[in-house]
């Protein structure tokens, strides 16, 4: 018999209805963007299914889905051909039409990528790529335009991205949620998946879940992995599946310094990247509210520790000067940082998102979702669509 979960926000999964025998079609682990995103699509795509969204936290969304810069990336940087590029691209156009649909607020404010004249062909390069992406809105603009758009910016030339904008992460998640949940799919937080088995005789998998006090299991035909920073432990926790399949995955912290009192900007401003800086440099964002932040900043860590050091400060005042000379230090303030799960090529280069189907590990019914860094909360619809349209072309159900 299939379980009876209540959907009913912030609670565990209660113990006297789900026992040994219960069973669901579909078990997300995970409820930040990507999972929320994935609960809706498969909800569209297999409304009489019953679907199960597993969250450690007592509530959506408290890890790296909001803890982010909160733009939406119009697809300008990833390698032509990557999963990154291609759902930036088809992720933003979604996310634009959702938001638009739902009225939920966002700002196309538009982005300046700012540079000296030495570092013109550095964006001649971010122009071609942007043109390999499909992404053909980039203009060229001079010192006399950047000047008239933003007289605080010191820089000789830009490149202006008008698809670039900002979204406030937890109402998008909000209504992810919503959707889902008006669909059927049950969110279970303080829940979390600790032990998985392929399961051969019921064609699935048996899950063992700590919730709330309580350790239940649960069986599930279609387990997908989308536990952010944890997928990794999350996959090494699943009996039957060969380790060789789970990848390393780096945690690369990001810093933000907010700017107290007004913005000296009225645009995204990013520098050009350096290569040997492995980001996208330390760039200026706002949010709905106009306020003004600096970063992320890049720095290898080895634990999930989302303490902010001062000390870097005199970091960010020196990339921060390269395009805002005027920069007053005494305004800048810690504000927060996230943490990307990367996944890097064999030279050290950032490489692409990883969705690990059955064609690859030969466990039918498990997706895992690797790596899923930046630009992940654009690209969330487009990632969600992808991996319903594998879960519909394998035929499971
Ligand atoms: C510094 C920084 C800046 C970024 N800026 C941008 C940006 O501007 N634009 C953009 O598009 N993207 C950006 N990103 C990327 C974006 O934030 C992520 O790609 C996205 O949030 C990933 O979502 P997720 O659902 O995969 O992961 P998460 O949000 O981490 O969600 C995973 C969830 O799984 C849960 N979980 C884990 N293990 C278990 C378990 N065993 N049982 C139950 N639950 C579990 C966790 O509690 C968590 O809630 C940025 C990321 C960082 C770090």
């Amino acid at each position: 018999m299939a379980v009876q979960i209540p959907a009913v926000l912030e609670a565990p999964l209660p113990s006297d209805q789900t026992t040994a025998g219960d069973s669901v079609d579909i078990c997300i682990v995970g409820a930040g963007v990507i999972g929320l995103a994935l609960a809706r699509e498969l909800v569209r795509a297999f409304p009489s299914r019953q679907i199960v969204v597993l969250e450690q936290h007592s509530y959506v969304g408290m890890e790296t889905s909001s803890h982010n810069s909160e733009v939406i990336h119009a697809g300008i940087y990833y390698p032509p051909g990557s999963l990154k590029a291609r759902c930036c691209v088809r992720g933003k156009e979604l996310l634009y039409d959702y938001c638009n649909s739902l009225s939920i607020p966002y700002k196309r404010t538009g982005k300046l990528i700012v540079a000296n004249r030495t570092e013109q062909s550095a964006l001649e390069a971010i122009l071609q790529r942007a043109h390999a992406n499909g992404v053909n809105s980039l203009q060229f603009i001079e010192k006399d335009q950047i000047a008239v758009m933003e007289p605080n910016v010191h820089a000789d030339i830009a490149l202006w991205s008008p698809e670039t904008g900002i979204i406030d992460s937890h109402d998008y998640m909000q209504h992810l949620l919503r959707e889902a949940q008006s669909g059927g799919v049950v969110l279970a937080c303080r829940t979390k998946l600790q032990h998985s088995k392929v399961d051969n005789q019921h064609c699935g998998f048996e899950l063992k879940l700590q919730s709330g006090a309580e350790e239940l299991t649960l069986r599930t035909r279609v387990l997908i992995n989308c536990a952010g920073l944890h997928a990794v432990s999350v996959a090494g926790a699943i009996d039957g599946l060969d380790p060789a399949f789970i990848p390393h995955i780096q945690f690369i912290k990001g810093s933000y310094m907010r700017l107290s009192g007004k913005s000296p900007f009225t645009h995204l401003i990013y520098p050009v990247p350096d290569p040997a800086y492995r980001g996208l440099g330390i760039h200026a964002t706002l949010d709905l509210g106009g306020q003004c932040r600096f970063g992320p900043d890049i720095e290898a860590v080895d634990c999930l520790d989302l303490s902010l050091d001062p000390a870097r400060i005199p970091l960010f005042e020196k990339e921060i000067r390269r395009y805002y000379p005027e920069l007053d230090a005494q305004r800048l303030h810690t504000d927060y940082a996230g943490i990307r799960p990367r996944l890097v090529t064999s030279n050290g280069e950032p490489a692409d998102f990883l969705i690990q189907n059955a064609d690859k590990h030969l466990i039918s019914g498990l997706w895992q979702l690797f790596g899923i860094e930046s630009p992940g909360l654009t690209a969330s619809l487009a990632v969600a669509e992808l991996v319903a349209s594998e879960i519909r072309g394998s035929a499971i159900f």
